[in-house]
């Protein structure tokens, strides 16, 4: 019989893709991770989930270096072309090639399903990682310089450091007394599978509408996979709809670009909000991911953000126990809390901003958010820039996102 007291050098709450990923840059570093999740993990998927995530070049980068890329890519879309509209039937848009700033994509898009499946497969595989599900955790205390993790089915976990990466509720950043604002956006998302009878020639167009935007994201073949933001109330009735009407609204909504439509998968809904933790640290705990920062998808910022951070978070402890240092010292814990701030506020304060204005239907702000899109579209320098800011900010990304080792 397993023991329920465990020694490790990290426990990592929370086996999201974030955990995950976290976990097997660290594991594959030598350290020993006790990864614990409330739930029991999904068994392998091979069918697309219609939640899908288009992840950036950089985020690519760190999952290569988690090392599921080369069972992965053949199930990732590359993404060439991103287009924005607004939704107004006279086709005030612009368009950003990967090909005009010298990248054959901007990054991939990737079913959640797939991403969660090969990052198990691989954690099963590094023997410095132990995965604990369904173990919730209940509570921590600190006692002479050690984490003392407690889950609800009675394991006890000892570690130098406690790392959250347990979602929007996180439990780590509760018992660490972190305050978070919150903001409920009243929005829920759709997401399912389409095909389509045109190509979609790699191209995600995102359709700035009043009750929020409406996405599609390239998927092999003929498919694309959708994001459709509504108000909550609208979007119950949407998926009150039968599946002929509910394929009808989508037909209307992607303006004949993709030719007759079918709907591939059940819709699916998730509640958006807008979360963003006081601080990242608090004594041997440190947040990261959704337990830290949660966006609106609009932009597909989120978990590009998150994989930043686990990317960081990885570099500063490895730094750190190469110096000999203790990895959950207030000191190692400081340069990763300086290294993510900008990036993170930044992004809280650009994608809320984003969701307010798409979703603001007073003609003045219309006009505003038009006069944006066309600007944008007539002066190539600036579109180049924002093209460039929006793959390598600059600010401190990292080797990993940058394709170097840990
Ligand atoms: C509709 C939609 C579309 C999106 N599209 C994109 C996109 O295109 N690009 C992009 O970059 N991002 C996108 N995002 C954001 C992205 O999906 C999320 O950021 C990401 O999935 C969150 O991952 P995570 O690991 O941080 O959290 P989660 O996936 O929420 O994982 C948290 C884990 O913690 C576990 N947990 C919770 N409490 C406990 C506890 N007490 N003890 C132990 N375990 C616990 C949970 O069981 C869960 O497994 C999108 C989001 C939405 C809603």
């Amino acid at each position: 019989m397993q023991s329920k007291d465990i020694n490790a050098d990290i426990v990592i709450s929370g086996a999201g893709p974030a955990g995950l990923a976290l976990s097997a840059l660290l594991g594959q570093a030598g350290f020993d991770i006790a990864l614990i999740d409330a739930e029991i993990p999904a068994p392998p998927q091979d069918k697309p989930s219609g939640r899908t995530a288009a992840l950036l070049n950089g985020s690519v980068n760190v999952l290569k270096a988690t090392g599921i890329w080369d069972d992965l890519k053949s199930r990732a879309t590359p993404l060439k072309i991103m287009k924005i509209m607004d939704d107004n039937g006279d086709n005030i848009g612009v368009e950003f090639h990967a090909s005009s700033i010298g990248h054959e994509q901007f990054g991939y898009n990737i079913p959640n399903s797939f991403l969660k499946s090969a990052l198990l497969a691989r954690i099963g595989k590094i023997k410095t990682i132990r995965h604990f599900a369904p173990a919730k955790l209940q509570s921590y205390d600190i006692e002479n310089g050690k984490v003392i993790a407690r889950t609800e089915d009675g394991r006890t976990i000892r570690a130098a450091l406690i790392i959250g990466t347990d979602g929007r509720n996180s439990i780590v950043r509760a018992v660490a007394n972190i305050d978070a604002k919150k903001h409920d956006y009243g929005q829920m998302a759709m997401t399912c599978l389409i095909e389509h009878t045109k190509p979609h020639n790699f191209t995600s167009t995102e359709f700035h509408r009043p009750g929020g935007p409406f996405t599609f994201v390239p998927m092999p073949g003929n498919q694309s996979s959708i994001v459709w933001v509504e108000k909550t109330d609208d979007a119950k009735k949407y998926l009150a709809m039968k599946r002929e009407e509910f394929e009808k609204a989508i037909q209307d909504r992607t303006k004949g670009m993709l030719g007759t439509i079918t709907l591939k998968s059940n819709p699916e809904s998730w509640p958006l909000m807008l979360l963003s933790s006081e601080s990242l640290t608090s004594p041997r705990a440190v947040l990261a991911a959704e337990a830290a920062h949660v966006l609106s998808p609009i932009g597909a910022q989120g978990l590009n953000l998150s994989l930043r951070d686990i990317a960081s978070l990885a570099e500063t402890i490895t730094d750190a126990a190469r110096l000999g240092e203790d990895i959950g010292s207030g000191t190692v814990l400081a340069r990763y809390e300086r290294r993510r701030r900008a990036d993170i506020k930044s992004h809280v304060i650009g994608i809320d901003g984003l969701n307010r204005v798409v979703a603001n239907d007073m003609t003045f702000i219309k006009d505003l958010r038009r006069l944006g899109l066309k600007g944008m579209e007539k002066i190539p320098a600036f579109k180049n820039f924002t093209m460039h800011q929006g793959l390598n900010p600059d600010m401190d990304q990292g080797r990993l996102a940058n394709g170097q080792p840990l």
